[in-house]
Protein backbone atom coordinates (compact mmCIF):
# COMPACT_ATOMS: atom_id res chain seq x y z
CA UNK A 1 0.00 0.00 0.00
CA UNK A 2 0.95 3.52 -1.15
CA UNK A 3 0.78 6.41 1.68
CA UNK A 4 0.77 9.85 0.41
CA UNK A 5 1.09 12.50 3.25
CA UNK A 6 -0.05 16.11 3.94
CA UNK A 7 2.84 17.98 3.02
CA UNK A 8 3.34 15.76 -0.14
CA UNK A 9 -0.22 16.48 -1.15
CA UNK A 10 0.80 20.08 -1.05
CA UNK A 11 3.81 19.61 -2.84
CA UNK A 12 2.17 17.32 -5.74
CA UNK A 13 -1.30 18.60 -6.38
CA UNK A 14 -1.50 22.33 -7.60
CA UNK A 15 -4.79 24.03 -8.46
CA UNK A 16 -4.65 22.91 -12.15
CA UNK A 17 -4.36 19.31 -11.21
CA UNK A 18 -7.20 19.59 -8.56
CA UNK A 19 -9.38 21.21 -11.15
CA UNK A 20 -8.92 18.78 -13.84
CA UNK A 21 -9.24 15.99 -11.64
CA UNK A 22 -12.72 17.17 -10.09
CA UNK A 23 -14.58 18.74 -13.68
CA UNK A 24 -13.84 14.97 -15.08
CA UNK A 25 -15.73 13.37 -12.36
CA UNK A 26 -18.37 16.11 -12.58
CA UNK A 27 -18.49 14.89 -15.69
CA UNK A 28 -18.07 10.96 -14.95
CA UNK A 29 -21.34 11.41 -12.13
CA UNK A 30 -23.45 13.15 -14.77
CA UNK A 31 -23.08 10.23 -17.35
CA UNK A 32 -23.67 7.89 -14.54
CA UNK A 33 -20.64 6.68 -14.71
CA UNK A 34 -19.66 7.78 -11.16
CA UNK A 35 -21.47 7.57 -8.45
CA UNK A 36 -21.13 8.60 -4.51
CA UNK A 37 -22.63 6.32 -1.67
CA UNK A 38 -25.06 7.55 1.18
CA UNK A 39 -23.19 9.69 3.40
CA UNK A 40 -22.94 8.67 6.99
CA UNK A 41 -21.83 11.75 10.05
CA UNK A 42 -22.95 11.33 13.63
CA UNK A 43 -22.09 12.97 16.75
CA UNK A 44 -19.58 10.29 18.80
CA UNK A 45 -20.33 11.38 22.11
CA UNK A 46 -16.49 12.10 22.70
CA UNK A 47 -14.37 15.46 22.36
CA UNK A 48 -17.71 17.10 20.95
CA UNK A 49 -16.51 15.46 17.95
CA UNK A 50 -18.57 15.12 14.97
CA UNK A 51 -17.18 12.36 12.58
CA UNK A 52 -18.32 10.70 9.42
CA UNK A 53 -17.48 8.94 5.77
CA UNK A 54 -18.01 9.63 2.65
CA UNK A 55 -17.36 7.26 -0.17
CA UNK A 56 -17.89 6.46 -3.78
CA UNK A 57 -16.75 4.59 -7.38
CA UNK A 58 -15.62 6.06 -9.89
CA UNK A 59 -16.66 3.20 -12.99
CA UNK A 60 -14.80 5.02 -15.35
CA UNK A 61 -11.28 6.52 -13.55
CA UNK A 62 -11.37 3.12 -11.63
CA UNK A 63 -11.22 4.99 -8.10
CA UNK A 64 -12.70 3.25 -4.99
CA UNK A 65 -12.62 4.57 -1.79
CA UNK A 66 -14.04 6.78 1.02
CA UNK A 67 -12.63 9.81 2.55
CA UNK A 68 -13.14 9.71 6.52
CA UNK A 69 -13.15 12.65 9.13
CA UNK A 70 -14.99 15.21 10.49
CA UNK A 71 -14.46 18.14 13.05
CA UNK A 72 -13.05 18.34 16.63
CA UNK A 73 -13.82 21.25 18.19
CA UNK A 74 -10.57 21.31 20.63
CA UNK A 75 -8.04 20.84 17.96
CA UNK A 76 -7.42 24.45 17.57
CA UNK A 77 -6.22 24.85 21.16
CA UNK A 78 -3.95 21.71 20.78
CA UNK A 79 -2.47 23.23 17.65
CA UNK A 80 -3.98 21.47 15.14
CA UNK A 81 -7.06 21.81 12.47
CA UNK A 82 -10.61 21.11 13.52
CA UNK A 83 -11.46 19.79 10.38
CA UNK A 84 -9.81 16.49 10.10
CA UNK A 85 -9.70 13.92 7.28
CA UNK A 86 -7.51 11.55 5.31
CA UNK A 87 -8.68 9.34 2.32
CA UNK A 88 -8.05 5.46 1.73
CA UNK A 89 -8.27 4.16 -1.90
CA UNK A 90 -8.90 0.52 -2.80
CA UNK A 91 -8.12 -1.45 -5.93
CA UNK A 92 -11.48 -1.93 -7.67
CA UNK A 93 -10.48 -5.05 -8.85
CA UNK A 94 -9.35 -6.86 -5.48
CA UNK A 95 -11.09 -4.59 -2.55
CA UNK A 96 -7.27 -4.59 -1.49
CA UNK A 97 -6.15 -1.33 0.31
CA UNK A 98 -4.26 0.74 -2.44
CA UNK A 99 -3.48 4.45 -0.69
CA UNK A 100 -3.51 6.19 2.45
CA UNK A 101 -4.01 9.48 1.50
CA UNK A 102 -3.77 13.03 3.72
CA UNK A 103 -7.36 14.52 3.67
CA UNK A 104 -7.00 18.23 4.81
CA UNK A 105 -5.06 20.24 2.02
CA UNK A 106 -7.14 17.96 -0.55
CA UNK A 107 -10.12 19.13 0.92
CA UNK A 108 -9.23 22.95 0.25
CA UNK A 109 -8.26 22.44 -2.96
CA UNK A 110 -11.23 19.92 -4.35
CA UNK A 111 -13.55 22.43 -2.74
CA UNK A 112 -12.12 25.16 -4.47
CA UNK A 113 -12.22 23.18 -7.94
CA UNK A 114 -15.37 23.10 -7.83
CA UNK A 115 -16.53 26.46 -7.17
CA UNK A 116 -13.84 27.41 -9.78
CA UNK A 117 -15.72 24.78 -12.41
CA UNK A 118 -18.96 26.46 -11.50
CA UNK A 119 -17.31 30.39 -12.50
CA UNK A 120 -15.67 28.41 -15.43
CA UNK A 121 -19.53 27.04 -16.85
CA UNK A 122 -21.58 29.99 -15.29
CA UNK A 123 -20.61 32.84 -14.72
CA UNK A 124 -20.33 35.74 -17.73
CA UNK A 125 -17.07 35.47 -19.23
CA UNK A 126 -16.94 39.25 -18.58
CA UNK A 127 -16.74 39.29 -14.71
CA UNK A 128 -14.30 41.73 -13.32
CA UNK A 129 -15.61 41.89 -9.46
CA UNK A 130 -15.15 39.24 -6.97
CA UNK A 131 -17.37 38.92 -3.79
CA UNK A 132 -15.92 37.17 -0.98
CA UNK A 133 -18.51 36.46 1.91
CA UNK A 134 -16.53 34.25 4.60
CA UNK A 135 -13.08 34.88 5.42
CA UNK A 136 -11.96 31.31 7.42
CA UNK A 137 -9.69 28.51 6.52
CA UNK A 138 -11.01 27.57 2.91
CA UNK A 139 -11.46 31.54 1.86
CA UNK A 140 -7.69 31.69 0.43
CA UNK A 141 -8.09 28.60 -1.64
CA UNK A 142 -11.68 29.70 -3.25
CA UNK A 143 -10.13 33.12 -3.91
CA UNK A 144 -7.05 32.00 -5.68
CA UNK A 145 -9.04 28.70 -8.02
CA UNK A 146 -11.77 32.26 -8.97
CA UNK A 147 -8.93 34.19 -10.23
CA UNK A 148 -7.35 31.25 -12.48
CA UNK A 149 -10.74 31.50 -14.14
CA UNK A 150 -11.71 35.18 -15.06
CA UNK A 151 -9.84 38.30 -15.38
CA UNK A 152 -10.48 39.76 -12.27
CA UNK A 153 -10.20 43.42 -11.25
CA UNK A 154 -10.44 43.50 -8.04
CA UNK A 155 -11.98 41.61 -4.72
CA UNK A 156 -14.51 43.20 -2.28
CA UNK A 157 -15.54 41.33 0.98
CA UNK A 158 -17.55 40.65 4.29
CA UNK A 159 -17.51 38.98 7.02
CA UNK A 160 -18.74 38.23 9.92
CA UNK A 161 -16.38 38.12 11.59
CA UNK A 162 -14.19 41.37 10.39
CA UNK A 163 -11.30 40.92 12.36
CA UNK A 164 -10.53 37.67 9.59
CA UNK A 165 -10.73 40.42 7.03
CA UNK A 166 -7.15 40.60 6.51
CA UNK A 167 -6.93 37.19 5.56
CA UNK A 168 -8.80 38.39 2.37
CA UNK A 169 -6.80 41.65 1.73
CA UNK A 170 -3.73 39.57 2.22
CA UNK A 171 -4.59 36.70 -0.49
CA UNK A 172 -6.41 39.66 -3.26
CA UNK A 173 -2.41 41.14 -2.46
CA UNK A 174 -0.61 38.01 -3.32
CA UNK A 175 -2.71 37.56 -6.27
CA UNK A 176 -2.28 40.95 -7.55
CA UNK A 177 -5.98 43.06 -6.89
CA UNK A 178 -6.88 44.92 -4.77
CA UNK A 179 -8.89 44.33 -2.01
CA UNK A 180 -11.86 46.75 -0.27
CA UNK A 181 -14.06 45.77 2.73
CA UNK A 182 -17.58 46.32 2.07
CA UNK A 183 -21.64 45.95 3.23
CA UNK A 184 -23.52 43.20 2.39
CA UNK A 185 -25.65 46.24 -0.15
CA UNK A 186 -22.03 46.75 -1.93
CA UNK A 187 -21.42 43.64 -3.28
CA UNK A 188 -24.20 42.49 -4.24
CA UNK A 189 -24.47 45.95 -6.35
CA UNK A 190 -21.14 45.88 -7.23
CA UNK A 191 -20.34 42.17 -7.44
CA UNK A 192 -20.25 39.84 -10.78
CA UNK A 193 -19.36 36.53 -9.17
CA UNK A 194 -20.00 36.20 -5.48
CA UNK A 195 -18.10 33.39 -3.56
CA UNK A 196 -20.41 31.93 -0.28
CA UNK A 197 -18.02 30.33 2.49
CA UNK A 198 -19.18 30.41 5.71
CA UNK A 199 -20.74 28.27 8.44
CA UNK A 200 -23.59 30.23 8.46
CA UNK A 201 -27.50 29.04 9.74
CA UNK A 202 -28.83 31.91 8.37
CA UNK A 203 -29.46 34.01 5.07
CA UNK A 204 -26.53 36.32 4.76
CA UNK A 205 -27.74 37.64 0.89
CA UNK A 206 -31.34 37.87 0.37
CA UNK A 207 -32.84 38.11 -3.31
CA UNK A 208 -33.14 42.08 -3.57
CA UNK A 209 -29.21 42.67 -2.54
CA UNK A 210 -28.21 40.94 -6.15
CA UNK A 211 -28.10 42.14 -9.15
CA UNK A 212 -28.95 40.51 -12.66
CA UNK A 213 -26.25 38.43 -14.12
CA UNK A 214 -24.62 37.25 -10.59
CA UNK A 215 -22.65 34.07 -10.49
CA UNK A 216 -23.19 32.78 -7.03
CA UNK A 217 -20.77 29.88 -5.78
CA UNK A 218 -22.42 28.59 -2.14
CA UNK A 219 -19.73 26.62 -0.97
CA UNK A 220 -20.45 26.84 2.85
CA UNK A 221 -23.93 24.71 3.61
CA UNK A 222 -22.95 21.40 3.64
CA UNK A 223 -25.30 20.01 6.63
CA UNK A 224 -28.81 20.00 7.34
CA UNK A 225 -29.92 23.73 8.47
CA UNK A 226 -27.36 25.38 7.32
CA UNK A 227 -28.12 28.15 5.06
CA UNK A 228 -26.28 31.28 3.41
CA UNK A 229 -28.62 32.98 1.08
CA UNK A 230 -31.89 33.44 1.48
CA UNK A 231 -34.40 31.14 -0.46
CA UNK A 232 -36.31 33.58 -2.57
CA UNK A 233 -32.77 34.35 -4.13
CA UNK A 234 -32.68 30.20 -4.70
CA UNK A 235 -35.54 30.48 -6.23
CA UNK A 236 -34.94 33.30 -8.62
CA UNK A 237 -31.67 31.59 -10.00
CA UNK A 238 -31.08 29.32 -12.30
CA UNK A 239 -29.72 26.72 -9.94
CA UNK A 240 -27.13 24.09 -10.18
CA UNK A 241 -25.35 21.90 -7.80
CA UNK A 242 -22.30 19.22 -7.90
CA UNK A 243 -25.09 16.00 -6.91
CA UNK A 244 -28.74 16.86 -6.84
CA UNK A 245 -29.48 13.99 -3.72
CA UNK A 246 -26.93 16.05 -1.34
CA UNK A 247 -28.23 19.40 -3.12
CA UNK A 248 -31.75 18.94 -1.74
CA UNK A 249 -30.84 17.72 1.97
CA UNK A 250 -27.60 19.14 2.90
CA UNK A 251 -26.70 22.14 0.49
CA UNK A 252 -28.12 25.31 0.11
CA UNK A 253 -31.15 24.09 -2.08
CA UNK A 254 -32.40 22.30 1.05
CA UNK A 255 -34.47 25.50 2.29
CA UNK A 256 -36.17 26.05 -1.48
CA UNK A 257 -37.19 22.97 -1.99
CA UNK A 258 -38.52 22.42 2.06
CA UNK A 259 -40.68 25.83 1.35
CA UNK A 260 -41.87 24.16 -1.72
CA UNK A 261 -39.85 27.08 -3.83
CA UNK A 262 -38.02 24.86 -6.15
CA UNK A 263 -38.36 21.30 -6.57
CA UNK A 264 -35.59 18.97 -7.42
CA UNK A 265 -36.55 19.27 -10.96
CA UNK A 266 -35.15 22.57 -11.34
CA UNK A 267 -32.04 22.08 -10.36
CA UNK A 268 -29.01 20.93 -12.92
CA UNK A 269 -26.01 19.03 -12.32
CA UNK A 270 -22.86 20.48 -13.03
CA UNK A 271 -20.93 17.64 -14.93
CA UNK A 272 -24.11 18.00 -17.52
CA UNK A 273 -23.10 21.30 -18.02
CA UNK A 274 -19.27 20.19 -18.40
CA UNK A 275 -20.57 17.62 -20.26
CA UNK A 276 -22.52 20.03 -22.89
CA UNK A 277 -25.65 17.84 -22.60
CA UNK A 278 -27.31 20.43 -20.66
CA UNK A 279 -26.94 24.48 -20.89
CA UNK A 280 -25.20 26.27 -18.26
CA UNK A 281 -26.00 29.80 -18.19
CA UNK A 282 -28.40 31.31 -21.52
CA UNK A 283 -28.23 34.80 -20.97
CA UNK A 284 -26.51 37.90 -19.37
CA UNK A 285 -28.98 38.65 -17.45
CA UNK A 286 -29.98 35.52 -15.40
CA UNK A 287 -28.61 35.19 -11.95
CA UNK A 288 -26.96 31.37 -11.70
CA UNK A 289 -26.08 30.10 -8.27
CA UNK A 290 -24.11 27.07 -7.92
CA UNK A 291 -25.13 25.05 -4.92
CA UNK A 292 -21.12 23.50 -4.21
CA UNK A 293 -22.11 20.73 -1.20
CA UNK A 294 -18.95 18.51 -1.65
CA UNK A 295 -19.24 15.22 -2.67
CA UNK A 296 -17.06 12.04 -1.75
CA UNK A 297 -15.89 11.64 -5.46
CA UNK A 298 -14.43 14.82 -5.37
CA UNK A 299 -12.08 14.08 -2.53
CA UNK A 300 -11.63 10.10 -4.18
CA UNK A 301 -10.46 12.48 -7.60
CA UNK A 302 -8.24 14.45 -5.88
CA UNK A 303 -6.55 11.63 -3.43
CA UNK A 304 -6.25 9.20 -6.90
CA UNK A 305 -4.55 12.31 -8.94
CA UNK A 306 -2.38 12.81 -5.71
CA UNK A 307 -1.43 9.52 -5.91
CA UNK A 308 -0.23 9.18 -9.43
CA UNK A 309 1.81 12.57 -9.12
CA UNK A 310 3.08 11.29 -6.12
CA UNK A 311 4.27 7.84 -7.58
CA UNK A 312 5.68 9.83 -10.76
CA UNK A 313 8.00 11.94 -8.39
CA UNK A 314 9.21 9.03 -6.76
CA UNK A 315 7.84 10.58 -3.08
CA UNK A 316 5.07 8.20 -2.01
CA UNK A 317 5.72 5.70 0.55
CA UNK A 318 5.08 2.13 0.00
CA UNK A 319 4.41 -0.39 2.77
CA UNK A 320 3.37 -3.72 3.06
CA UNK A 321 -0.13 -4.15 4.95
P1 LIG B 1 -13.59 28.37 9.26
O1 LIG B 1 -14.07 27.95 10.61
O2 LIG B 1 -12.14 28.56 9.03
O3 LIG B 1 -14.33 29.74 8.85
C1 LIG B 1 -15.71 29.91 9.07
C2 LIG B 1 -16.20 31.13 8.33
O4 LIG B 1 -17.61 31.28 8.58
C3 LIG B 1 -15.57 32.44 8.82
O5 LIG B 1 -15.57 33.35 7.74
C4 LIG B 1 -16.54 32.90 9.90
O6 LIG B 1 -16.47 34.29 10.14
C5 LIG B 1 -17.85 32.52 9.26
N1 LIG B 1 -18.95 32.30 10.20
C6 LIG B 1 -18.90 31.54 11.33
N2 LIG B 1 -20.12 31.53 11.92
C7 LIG B 1 -20.93 32.29 11.13
C8 LIG B 1 -22.30 32.66 11.20
N3 LIG B 1 -23.08 32.23 12.17
N4 LIG B 1 -22.80 33.46 10.21
C9 LIG B 1 -22.01 33.88 9.18
N5 LIG B 1 -20.71 33.56 9.08
C10 LIG B 1 -20.18 32.78 10.03
O7 LIG B 1 -14.21 27.32 8.25
P2 LIG B 1 -13.74 26.95 6.78
O8 LIG B 1 -12.84 25.80 6.82
O9 LIG B 1 -13.32 28.17 6.06
O10 LIG B 1 -15.12 26.41 6.17
C11 LIG B 1 -16.19 27.30 5.92
C12 LIG B 1 -17.46 26.51 5.64
O11 LIG B 1 -17.28 25.72 4.47
C13 LIG B 1 -17.83 25.52 6.75
O12 LIG B 1 -19.23 25.62 6.94
C14 LIG B 1 -17.47 24.16 6.18
O13 LIG B 1 -18.27 23.13 6.71
C15 LIG B 1 -17.76 24.41 4.71
N6 LIG B 1 -17.06 23.51 3.79
C16 LIG B 1 -17.73 23.11 2.70
C17 LIG B 1 -17.12 22.27 1.79
C18 LIG B 1 -17.86 21.84 0.54
O14 LIG B 1 -17.38 20.97 -0.17
N7 LIG B 1 -18.96 22.44 0.22
C19 LIG B 1 -15.80 21.83 2.01
C20 LIG B 1 -15.11 22.30 3.12
C21 LIG B 1 -15.76 23.16 4.01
Amino acid sequence: MLIVTEETCQEVVDRAAAFDAVEKVFGAMARGDAYNFPVIREAIGHADALYGFKSGFDRAGLVLGLKSGGYWPGNADKGLTNHQSTVVLFDPDTGRPKALVGGNYLTAVRTAASSAISIKHLSRPDSKVLGMIGAGHQSTFQMRAAADQRDFERVIGWNLHPEQLPRLEATAKEIGLPFEAVDRDRLGEEADVIITITSSFDAILMKDQIKPGTHLACMGTDTKGKKEVDPTLVAAARAFTDEIAQSITIGECQHAVADGLISEGDITEIGAVVNGTKPGRTSDDEITLFDGTGVGLQDLAAAAVAVELAVERGVAVTVDV
